[in-house]
């Protein structure tokens, strides 16, 4: 998939839609960066299966495969975990 916005690709990464007073905007695809940026004005449209979740020790979005200790109903029900940074793992 290609980000809406800054042309990266990812295999995976939400599609959101903009919330537009009485009917729903174009679903964009938006990579984590550029989803961050807007998480407070946009709805993500649910899909069989999250693929990204936010950390719970930076609060950034991350992909659920990099994320452990996953648990569910973080932000817009999506996946809750620890991004490798915070999780100890890879501190510098
Ligand atoms: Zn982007
Ligand atoms: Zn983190």
């Amino acid at each position: 998939m290609r980000c809406s916005w800054c042309g990266s690709e990812e295999p995976a990464m939400p599609t959101v839609c903009w919330p537009v007073e009485g009917d729903w905007a174009e679903e964009w695809p938006l990579c984590p960066g550029c989803y961050g940026e807007v998480a407070d004005e946009v709805m993500i449209v649910p899909g069989p299966a999250y693929c990204f979740g936010t950390c719970q020790g930076c609060d950034e979005w991350f992909s659920v495969r990099d994320l452990s200790k996953r648990t569910g109903g973080g932000r817009y029900s999506s996946p809750v975990g620890l991004c490798p940074g915070c999780s100890g793992g890879t501190r510098t």
